[in-house]
């Protein structure tokens, strides 16, 4: 795990924000003939403690928000040497199940490829959720900071060439990096890299006021987006569009969506955008209605109505596509009933779990059933690309990294309409 920070022993106390010191300087106009008449030594010491005392002026000011542009006359040093004294607040998985405890750590230093990002905002995705449980066979290492919806302003690049500049606003994805070098990675599937570190879950995350980016993978951020609104595409946006290109569904043709979470709920508008009829599925009636906001022409809330015979009826013999973005083992077995002959059915979500997969229909009906996993450069590229033109908006509502428990909380009880994404 070559980019983990430290563990999170290092708690120290931050000063407070709120220091202030006042100063007043005199203008050349100002100073009286008296002055020149005082010694020479007296000047000199005058100068000194005017020197220092501006000196602690500087270094009490309180320090500026992160964003572009906030601070547009320091040169990349100076924005160097502004985050020197600062410390990484962050949400720490200590331990599989308990509430992620809110510390204060050392800020980790860039390595080769890599760049330390001043955050601004993240996304709160379900992986966080899996990862903060150990939901999954393959385990991150406690502790660490989860995350991987991140968007924030490059304040200090490591030794070596970049393809960015300090100052220039990109995230962290799922895949952190890859190694470059593999047969996945050589065929350009990087995303399936036996070799790589994954933002949040192998390499520390954004739900700290800072990260470390391999300057490589990070999406860059396009300009003019918000970066609250933009995060969820990170994840959630590029999995999805990834998702719907790999289902293979036309222009047209009818593609469901089932579950409208933060994945859904843009895989709603990415479908929409790509010309496909859609259908949401969800066991929440709210959910449903944000599908119907985002386009979606049909609706199930599969909690009181069998999904499979709604959508065979609606599209008279099954959707060309069906991509699962449900957190519930039960949305895979029901997706499968779904699905027209021929059809390809995808799955995004991740719950841990099994589910029944009928053998007869599947080869009577020609069925294709795949997993898809996130998006590679250039599908973050393409995903991003849909957001800048205005033709996927995501809902997302802001919260404090203090929230961060009550924020997974709620996750799990299915009542986070769209996204909610932590702003620093
Ligand atoms: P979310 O909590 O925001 O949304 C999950 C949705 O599933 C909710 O709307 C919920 O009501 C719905 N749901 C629950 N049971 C259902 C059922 N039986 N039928 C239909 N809908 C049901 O979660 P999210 O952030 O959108 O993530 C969804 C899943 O995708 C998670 O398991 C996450 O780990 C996974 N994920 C996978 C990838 C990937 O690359 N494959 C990327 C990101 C997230
Ligand atoms: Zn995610
Ligand atoms: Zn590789």
């Amino acid at each position: 795990m070559g980019v983990k920070i430290s563990p999170p022993s290092s708690l120290i106390e931050t000063a407070s924000q709120n220091d202030r010191c006042s100063y007043t300087s005199r203008s050349r106009e100002e100073i009286t003939p008296a002055s020149y008449l005082l010694p020479h030594n007296l000047i000199v010491a005058v100068m000194a403690v005017t020197l220092r005392a501006l000196l602690a002026f500087v270094t009490l000011l309180p320090r500026t928000p992160p964003g572009p542009g906030n601070h547009p006359h320091l040169s990349p040093t100076e924005k160097w040497e502004n985050h020197m004294s600062d410390q990484l607040h962050a949400a720490v998985v200590e331990k599989f199940n308990d509430p992620l405890a809110i510390k204060d750590l050392d800020l980790p230093t860039p390595g080769p490829n890599q760049a330390l990002v001043k955050l601004i905002a993240s996304g709160v995705c379900h992986t966080d959720l899996h990862a903060a449980h150990g939901d999954w066979p393959v385990k991150p290492e406690p502790p660490f900071i989860p995350g991987h919806e991140g968007v924030g302003e490059i304040v200090e690049l490591g030794p070596g060439e970049h393809s960015v500049n300090v100052g220039d606003l990109v995230g962290n994805a799922w895949i952190w990096s890859a190694c470059g070098e593999c047969e996945q990675c050589r065929k350009g599937w990087e995303t399936l890299c036996p070799n790589a570190e994954y933002g949040g879950y192998t390499a520390d995350g954004s739900f700290g006021t800072y990260m470390l980016v391999d300057t490589r993978y990070a999406p860059r951020i396009p300009e003019g987006a918000d970066p609250v609104e933009v995060a969820p595409v990170l994840c959630a946006g590029v999995t999805v569009y990834k998702g719907l290109k790999v289902s293979e569904t036309k222009p047209g043709q009818f593609v469901v969506i089932s579950g409208v979470g933060g994945l859904g709920h843009v895989a709603v508008q990415y479908a929409v955008a790509m010309g496909m009829r859609v259908i949401a599925v969800d066991i929440a009636d709210e959910k449903l209605e944000l599908a119907k906001k985002h386009g979606a022409e049909f609706t199930v809330n599969a909690a009181n109505t069998d999904p499979a015979e709604a959508v065979q009826e609606y599209t008279d013999g099954g959707a060309h596509g069906v991509l699962v973005t449900a957190v519930h083992p039960q949305a895979f077995g029901q997706a499968i009933n779904m699905a027209r002959r021929a059809g390809t059915i995808v799955f995004n979500g991740l719950p841990p779990g099994d589910f029944p997969a009928p053998i007869f229909d599947i080869v009577l009906k020609g069925l294709t059933i795949r997993g898809s996993l996130v998006g590679d450069r250039q599908d973050q590229v393409e995903a991003l690309d849909f957001y800048a033109r205005g033709l996927v908006k995501p809902t997302v509502k802001s919260c404090n990294l203090e929230d961060i428990n009550d924020v997974l909380e709620t996750m799990e009880q299915g009542k986070i309409d769209g996204r909610i994404a932590i702003k620093y």
